[in-house]
């Protein structure tokens, strides 16, 4: 089976190739950050890991260590293969340094414009000439953070998931003015990492976040209007749709909170109705009921 439609037309193959990216910058060493780093390092990248400072980017080392523990213990990974991916990684906390002779950048930081902003701007100033920038932003605008750098063309959106060294899907996300080249590296490199690529324009949510959210916001629309229990809510789509997961038992796992962040921004850009948060998603986060980071949310955790 093969779909049809497309995405942008497939360019000369430009920029730096994927299997030549020997050095990449990771910066901010948290949830995502170091799950980027640690699959990045695995294939045999020198990685730069920055964060702001020294106990960020060691909780960011020790949570790569604990993962590859981890792998040891279910027979994934080899003391020599964590040893390696170890041996790989070097932890930073100033941008030029992280960013010296990097061929790829990938930005991790808190989601905010400005931050984002900010920091690519710091990194037009010292990253080399020819390397590719990338934000792994699950919402912002590429484009828009594109454009404080030199170049655009060498800017481009990949969108992990979380927990990054287990989830097989990135979105490539191309802006406005990222060039074919860059668009085919950033997915060549995916794959690179064992990752599944798909190809997204930069359009409010991408495609997974679109989707995902119209089915949270009614999933708790449907609790309010008690259509059925969250319990039945979530069978329905595990075992009616074969999703491993319910809409609810996702929102608990992502945060209430995060989930309506999400939920407002894609209201108030996409203008259309499935996206607004129903009020008793605005009550429980008002309430501190966040999910499994609370303990509470649509389940106790
Ligand atoms: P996080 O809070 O776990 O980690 C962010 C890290 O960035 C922290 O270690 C923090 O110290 C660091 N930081 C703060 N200021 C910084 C700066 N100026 N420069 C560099 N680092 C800085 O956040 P996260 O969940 O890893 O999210 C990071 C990005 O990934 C966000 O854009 C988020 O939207 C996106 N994202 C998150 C998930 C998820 O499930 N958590 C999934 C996909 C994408």
């Amino acid at each position: 089976m093969s779909a049809a439609g497309s995405g942008p037309s497939d360019g000369p193959a430009g920029v730096t190739p994927a299997d030549a990216i020997a050095t990449v910058a990771v910066l901010g060493a948290g949830t995502m950050g170091h799950g980027i780093a640690q699959v990045s390092a695995a294939v045999g990248c020198h990685v730069r890991l920055y964060d702001i400072d020294q106990d960020a980017v060691d909780a960011g080392v020790a949570r790569i260590r604990g993962n590859l523990e981890k792998g040891i213990e279910r027979g994934k990974v080899t003391a020599a293969g964590r040893d390696a991916v170890l041996a790989h990684l070097r932890g930073t906390t100033t941008i030029p340094d992280a960013v010296d002779g990097a061929d790829l950048v990938i930005e991790a930081a808190p989601e905010s414009m400005e931050l984002k902003e900010s920091i690519f701007r710091q990194v037009d100033d010292a990253a080399p000439d020819q390397a590719i920038l990338a934000t792994n932003t699950s919402s912002l605008s590429i484009g828009r953070i594109a454009s404080v750098t030199r170049d655009p063309a060498r800017f481009v959106g990949m969108h992990f998931f979380n927990p990054v060294h287990i989830m097989k899907l990135v979105e490539v996300v191309w802006g406005p003015a990222t060039s074919d080249g860059t668009r085919q590296t950033a997915v060549a490199f995916a794959r690179r990492l064992g990752k599944e690529p798909i190809v997204v324009k930069d359009a409010p949510g991408f495609a997974s976040s679109r989707l995902g959210i119209v089915l949270g916001m009614e999933a708790i629309r449907m609790v309010e209007e008690r259509v059925a229990s969250p319990e039945d809510i979530d069978k329905a789509m595990e075992l009616g749709y074969r999703h491993p997961m319910g809409p609810l038992k996702l929102t608990d796992l992502v945060g209430l909170d995060v989930r309506l962040g999400i939920a407002e921004y894609l209201h108030e850009t996409l203008d259309s109705d499935a996206f607004e948060p129903p009020a008793l998603l605005r009550r429980m986060v008002e309430e501190g009921k966040l999910g499994k980071k609370s303990g509470r949310g649509f389940y106790e955790w």
